[in-house]
């Protein structure tokens, strides 16, 4: 499949070597049916791009809706009044007796009940 401008230079020459009408009328008819060719494969390019364009914008609409809310998702900690594994841990504190050598506080906040607690964790 030669390139368009290919074919337009190729007149050119064509029209400088004193070519009679029937050799460019003949180049000419090429440069049309590549011409229409390339309009063709145009025409199917645009339409994979608005079909892509859409996907895209469908895919980036699920990407910031995530199904579960984060604070929900995040739970792993078994929550002492509700028993549901949404504790959603807060903070991490020093121990206040131990001044932080050994043992952390862990605050919770539970996204079901949303009471909140404190566990002892050996660090
Ligand atoms: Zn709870």
């Amino acid at each position: 499949m030669p390139a368009l401008t290919t074919l337009i230079d190729g007149i050119i020459d064509a029209i400088g070597g004193g070519a009679n009408a029937a050799t460019l009328r003949s180049k000419l008819l090429s440069l049309k049916e590549q011409t229409e060719a390339f309009e063709a494969a145009h025409a199917y390019l645009l339409n994979e791009n608005t079909a892509l364009e859409k996907k895209y914008a469908d895919l980036q609409s699920q990407v910031s809706q995530p199904k579960h809310p984060v604070s929900e998702a995040k739970g792993t900690d078994k929550c002492p009044y509700c028993n549901k594994v949404s504790g959603v841990l807060q903070d991490i504190k020093p121990d206040p007796i131990w001044g932080g050598i050994g043992t952390k506080i862990y605050d919770y906040k539970c996204s079901n009940c949303g009471k909140t607690y404190d566990k002892q964790v050996e660090s």
